[in-house]
């Protein structure tokens, strides 16, 4: 545990300029052959850096970064957000394993289980998300992990992660959590039982729109398995990624605080208009996990949905297609604001979604919060203009 608060920490963590000439940010090495002194160095592996593939002092500094903020053992680094969710079910998974998967899932998560992880045999049964304690119920002889994601990044569910954990852990399953919209500052996944937490390093660990990549951290116990399914895939990562992914680190703090409260702001601004009927935010009170949010988590990002009113897919189209701020995207996480349709009920197996108005996702980004509003202010003008002709 670091003597530093977090701000201090994201400011301080994975460099080291004593080492690199009194530089502040660590070099960028570029590797793949790396050279040993002698027989015994390479009969022994008996030196950090080893081959570029398994990582070089560029990766390691954000690995040492990432660990020290999701406050667990040690992370590795992968090519992207889903490919830390699929390395860390690889390396935790065998044939006849059951895995307990919630149903609110990511949706290319779901894809992978449903494709690469049940054809190679092991038994996928997706759960309700907000189950808690329950899961108890489910859990099998066979089950080998239990992952949650929380909230849901469409629908936000917040799940209670130490009930699903203490009841996981009595039958010796592996719990992982998809850590990536609290992103490592506003939920600690090892205080609250998580065994493995991934980050979609994507979003606001970069921050700004420009890298794939994906992170996965553990415990000391879940440590050895993680690091050795990730060396068996062949999961490396570009040196100018990462060091692209280390100097967004650094205004981590600073930015999340500028999407939580624009996120804030359009929610509640959102919630006072007839077009939208439901406001899905964890941090509103009107939210049905709001206290187990406020329990859990210390912030909240700039991502949230929206229900609109019933209404024609024009008028939707004529509110979304000429906004001017708010671009229509996937991904978030980055400076700019971002609304997406989403069609959460056609993803769904254990539990129901019953909304009957459009979903939109919205993600804040860090533009002046007035004129977010006057640019979807003016689109709810178009929408109504659309409905009625
Ligand atoms: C985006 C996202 C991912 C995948 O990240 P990529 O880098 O896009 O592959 C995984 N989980 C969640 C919750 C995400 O939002």
């Amino acid at each position: 545990m670091s003597k530093y608060k977090q701000d201090t920490l994201i400011v301080t963590t994975g460099r080291n300029p004593e080492e690199n000439f009194g530089i502040i940010n660590p070099p960028v090495y570029h590797a793949s052959t790396v050279l040993y002194p002698t027989l015994h160095t390479v009969k022994t592996r008996g030196q950090p850096v080893t081959y570029g593939r398994r990582g070089t002092p560029t990766t390691f500094a954000l690995q040492e970064a990432i660990a020290e903020l999701e406050g667990g053992f040690r992370s590795v680094i992968t090519s992207s957000g889903l490919s830390a969710v699929t390395t860390a079910l690889l390396a935790h998974l065998k044939a006849g394993d059951h895995l307990l998967m919630v149903d609110s899932v990511y949706e290319p998560s779901r894809h992978f289980c449903d494709t690469v992880l049940t054809r190679y045999g092991v038994d996928v049964e997706y759960y309700d998300p907000r189950i808690g304690a329950g899961i108890s119920s489910l859990l099998r002889e066979n089950t080998a992990v239990v992952f949650t994601e929380s909230p849901g990044s469409v629908t936000f569910e917040v799940q209670d992660l130490p009930a699903i954990a203490e009841a996981a852990h009595k039958r010796g399953a592996v719990v992982m959590i998809d850590n990536t919209w609290a992103s490592p500052l506003y939920f600690k996944p090892f205080e609250h039982g998580a065994d493995v937490s991934i980050q979609a390093v994507t979003k606001y660990l970069c921050g700004h729109s420009d890298v794939m990549m994906g992170a996965i951290t553990t415990t000391e116990e879940a440590w050895k398995p993680t690091l050795d399914g990730h060396g068996a895939i062949g999961q490396c990562v570009a040196p100018d990624d990462v060091y692209l992914v280390l100097r967004g680190i650094r205004t981590l703090s600073v930015r999340l605080e500028r999407h939580m409260a624009t996120g804030l702001r359009l929610a509640e601004w959102l919630a006072t208009r007839p077009e939208v009927t439901r406001v899905i935010h964890p941090a509103l009170p009107s939210h049905p996990d709001h206290a187990i949010w406020k329990r859990d988590f210390t912030g909240a990002s700039g991502l949230f949905s929206i229900e609109l009113a019933p209404c024609p897919e024009k008028a939707v189209a004529a509110f979304l297609d000429d906004l001017e701020l708010f671009g229509m995207g996937y991904s978030w996480g980055g400076f700019e604001s971002l609304i997406i349709p989403q069609y959460p009920a056609k993803i769904r197996s254990a539990t129901k979604w019953d909304a009957k108005g459009q979903i939109l996702r919205i993600h804040a980004g860090l533009e002046d919060v007035d004129d977010l509003i006057a640019d979807l202010d003016a689109g709810f003008a178009r929408l109504r203009a659309a409905a009625n002709t």
